[in-house]
């Protein structure tokens, strides 16, 4: 399911969003089911169409970023037949022309890419490509019906970093076959590769999907999403000490997702990438206080006020947690707009945030 976009981190672009929805795919792994996800049926946007949304969102999109990108995404771009590709690239190209958007991106699967599918890019603004990786282990490849192997990827990352392409790729967990250990295996591979950025995507049970008979009959388990948030905390951390940006966490809110018929089970979350933030918060706040010799009650903690909400946890589940676990009656939160957003100060005590948090 190569890219679902559409909200913005903090520090990355504005996108548009143009859905493909599983175009350009031969294949059916088992956790997909397009129109789940993106709440549309299969149809190639024609220009006009294109044309119609680009200056619908730029029109009544929120203030322009430093960047503004037109992105191609639900299904497998490269996987296209030419003449629909080019058509799609020429809808898009005069915006950027024209400086009302800075570039195009597409996600496609690795085994779409080649010198002569890049070939065909040439002339046109594209400058991010997308790889829904979702494993580097073979067997859990095959176990999930992708049709493609982890070399395909290490191929296909090699050719887009050659031709100066943004990359991003983009893993699964909670497949089957694969576990904690296979993830963070996966993560390693990941980060050789070099990728400019990285999406973490839990696997869920969406109706119409082939995983979806194997929950009902029993031969699928979906992580629980306490795990789940832990296990991409352990991810988002290792691809920090790599300096690589991890920019989405977690399937956003859509309709297809939450309307009946579409998400059946697993660990889905509306605020994923927030609980996965807020945890990490924790764990470095309840550090500091380990690390105390003796507590002060009340504890003051300063941060940025952009971060507060991340200190907070998701319902101000941290301040309990904190407040349970070391015994303390209250917990003041100091805004500091002079604090470095990667900092936090506990009890007087620098706590230093992961970068790629804040960028
Ligand atoms: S590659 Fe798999 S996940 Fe991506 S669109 Fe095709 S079937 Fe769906």
């Amino acid at each position: 399911m190569d890219t679902r976009d559409g909200a913005r981190p903090v520090g990355q672009p504005l996108i548009i969003p143009i859905f493909i929805p599983h175009m350009g795919c031969p294949h059916q792994c088992i956790f997909c089911n397009q129109r789940a996800i993106t709440g549309k049926t299969a149809q190639t946007p024609s220009a006009d169409q294109i044309q119609q949304a680009v200056r619908r969102f730029l029109k009544y999109g929120k203030k322009r970023p430093s960047t503004t990108q037109i992105s191609f995404f639900g299904g497998s771009f490269l996987g296209l037949e030419k003449k629909t590709i080019r058509s799609l690239l020429g809808a898009a190209m005069p915006f950027v022309r024209a400086k009302d958007v800075d570039s195009i991106r597409f996600s496609t699967r690795p085994d779409t890419i080649s010198q002569e599918s890049l070939n065909l890019l040439d002339g046109f603004p594209v400058s991010t490509v997308e790889l829904g990786v979702q494993s580097m282990n073979d067997q859990v490849l095959d176990a999930a019906g992708r049709g493609h192997r982890a070399s395909d990827t290490v191929v296909a990352a090699d050719l887009l970093k050659n031709r100066g392409y943004e990359m991003g790729l983009q893993m699964m967990v909670g497949l089957p076959e694969d576990d904690d250990d296979g993830a963070m295996e996966t993560a390693r591979r990941i980060a050789e590769l070099e990728p400019d950025f990285v999406r973490i995507y839990p696997t869920l049970v969406l109706e119409g999907s082939q995983l979806a008979g194997r929950y009902r009959d029993g031969r699928y388990h979906p992580m629980a999403l306490a795990a789940c948030v832990t296990l991409v905390k352990r991810l988002f951390l290792y691809f920090d000490t790599h300096h690589i940006p991890v920019v989405r966490m977690g399937l956003q809110a859509s309709d297809g997702l939450t309307s009946s018929g579409g998400f059946i089970a697993g660990p889905y979350h509306p605020a994923f990438g927030h609980l996965v933030h807020g945890e990490m918060v924790l764990d470095a706040i309840s550090s500091a206080l380990d690390r105390m010799e003796k507590r002060p009650d009340p504890l003051t903690i300063s941060v940025h006020p952009c971060m507060v909400s991340r200190v907070q946890g998701l319902h101000k589940q941290n301040i309990s947690r904190l407040k349970k676990a070391f015994d303390l009656k209250k917990i003041v939160l100091h805004q500091d707009g002079c604090l470095a957003k990667d900092y936090l100060m506990v009890a007087g005590q620098h706590v230093t945030l992961p970068q790629t948090m804040v960028r």
